[in-house]
């Protein structure tokens, strides 16, 4: 069920916290041969898990939302500990998580098939919805337990059975939620995880394997398109969710500090690493500055450090990289004009010195040259660009690869619909900083994936459908 019960191999690897650099465990270091038994573990459960009825399947989903909001505290936690966001908000995607056990528990139910009709009298066409089978799925580190619920709630429902690796830097995370699938009934196979320092091979084992049918990676675009490719060799159905480059687009009839303060806390979110972060904030000339001063006035207010302290608003990053990629953004940004309004530089300080720390920053300047116009930030970096026209906004708005979430703070309803409708992403929120719930579709256009997580949509990705045509005797 956990990758202890596979583990082959036998080595085991070390997991930091992201705040203080400390130790916080160890978990075992999977290779392919461990990657081999998963398979092989899940191909044996698969007929038996898809043989239950969609009641049972959804009362082990029912009794595994119970014990993860019963563990939530302490889940929480750990994931502050393992991923360095602020408690508070660890807590709430504790519950977003728990959401898509409970959601999907119901649709396990609602797995419906449908009866066509025929243009002979004497046949009966029948369309049946079955499980693709074995599943692959890769998650990243940013949200490190709802990213999995999201992929093996519908998985399990639909009648699958999965194998996972989560990110390298959250294993403890996700051991901690297949071990509430254990305590929930789900029996051996149908869900295994493999904790690793070094995907490849393991990843390499999940694709080339025919037995596998679905590959579902959450991940940057660079990785996914990389999977993607590899998994076409096998025909394996491909889920992507990849990487983003939000827009927020605030119209000159909005208020200028009501939408300064969406931009603060969904930039901010997670430290700016959210697939739905804004990384192109345009704001309307005529209300610029009121919009800059309570916007600066916002993030200076953000308390930076461990998110296990009282009132901090923005944690770690995850490591050295990251940090090293806001220095690298934020200089030639500096090289090419901008011009920096708050922050700028990693966060320093007695209790910050073992941590990676990067001061929550405010540049304006921008132009279409410079890296971060271009390049997914993944931090706490918020670049402010002036526009004059609707036109012209969409136009700057859609002039990415990406096609994630957007956002527009209008108060005009025609203005909300017509640019709603023309953004090229797969998620716009309308004066609406978070458009997301476990019963709505999740997904990107263009670079951003393929696919969708969420709602109706989120299990349809695990279903095959099976034409049965009848001869009916007259
Ligand atoms: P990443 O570097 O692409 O890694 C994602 C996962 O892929 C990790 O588990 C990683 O393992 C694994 N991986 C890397 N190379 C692999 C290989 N050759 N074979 C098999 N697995 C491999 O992304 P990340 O840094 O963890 O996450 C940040 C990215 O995810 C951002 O671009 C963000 O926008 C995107 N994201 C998208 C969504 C969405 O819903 N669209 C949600 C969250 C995040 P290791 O950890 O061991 O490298």
């Amino acid at each position: 069920m956990t990758v202890t019960d596979t583990e082959v191999s036998g080595r085991r690897y070390t997991v930091h916290n992201p705040a203080t650099g400390a130790e916080i465990g160890t978990v075992p270091d999977c290779g392919p041969d461990d990657a081999r038994a998963a398979v092989d573990a899940a191909a044996a459960a698969l007929p038996g898990w898809a043989g239950r009825t969609a009641y049972e399947r959804s009362a082990v989903l029912h009794r595994a939302h119970g014990l993860m909001l019963e563990r939530a505290g302490d889940l929480a936690r750990l994931m502050t500990i393992e991923q360095g966001k602020p408690l508070r908000a660890a807590r709430n995607e504790v519950g977003y998580a728990a959401d898509f056990l409970s959601w999907y528990a119901e649709e396990a139910k609602r797995v419906y098939g449908t009866l066509i009709p025929s243009p002979r009298s004497d046949q009966r066409l029948l369309a049946l919805r079955q499980p693709v089978g074995v599943v692959a799925a890769i998650t990243p580190w940013n949200y490190p337990i709802s990213m999995i619920t999201r992929k093996v709630a519908p998985a399990v429902a639909a009648g699958c059975t999965i194998v996972l690796k989560p990110a390298e830097q959250t294993p403890l995370c996700a051991i901690e939620v297949f071990r509430i699938l254990h305590d929930a009934g789900l029996p051996a196979g149908v869900a295994t995880l493999l904790t690793t320092s070094d995907p490849a091979p393991v990843g390499d084992v999940l694709l080339d394997d025919h037995r596998v049918r679905k590959l579902t990676f959450t991940g940057s675009t660079e990785i996914g398109r990389a999977l993607a490719a590899r998994a076409a060799a096998t025909m394996k159905r491909v889920s992507l969710e990849l990487g983003g480059h939000a827009p927020f687009v605030v119209f000159d009839d909005a208020d200028p500090k009501h939408a300064a303060k969406g931009a603060a806390l969904v930039k901010f979110l997670n430290a700016g690493q959210a697939c739905i972060c804004p990384n192109r904030i345009y704001v309307q000339r005529g209300i610029l500055e009121p919009f800059l001063e309570t916007l600066v006035a916002r993030v200076a207010g953000m308390r930076v450090g461990d998110g296990l302290a009282d009132g901090v608003a923005v944690g770690p990053l995850i490591d050295e990289a990251a940090l090293a990629k806001m220095e690298r953004q934020v200089a030639d940004a500096r090289a090419k004009g901008a011009e920096v309004l708050l922050g700028g530089a990693r966060a320093t300080g007695d209790d910050l010195a073992a941590g990676h720390f990067f001061q929550p920053t405010v540049l304006t300047g921008i132009t279409r040259d410079m890296d971060i116009y271009h390049e997914e930030t993944f931090g706490p970096i918020a670049p402010v660009i002036p526009f004059d026209t609707e036109a012209e906004v969409v136009e700057l708005a859609n002039d990415t690869r990406y096609g994630l979430a957007s956002y527009v703070y209008t108060r005009d309803l025609d203005r909300a619909v017509r640019v709603a409708e023309q953004l090229q992403f797969g998620i716009v929120g309308v004066n609406d900083i978070n458009p997301t719930a476990a019963a709505a579709p999740f997904g990107g256009v263009k670079d951003s994936g393929l696919g969708r997580e969420g709602g109706p949509a989120g299990i349809e990705e695990y279903l095959d459908t099976k034409l049965v045509g009848i001869s009916v005797a007259r």
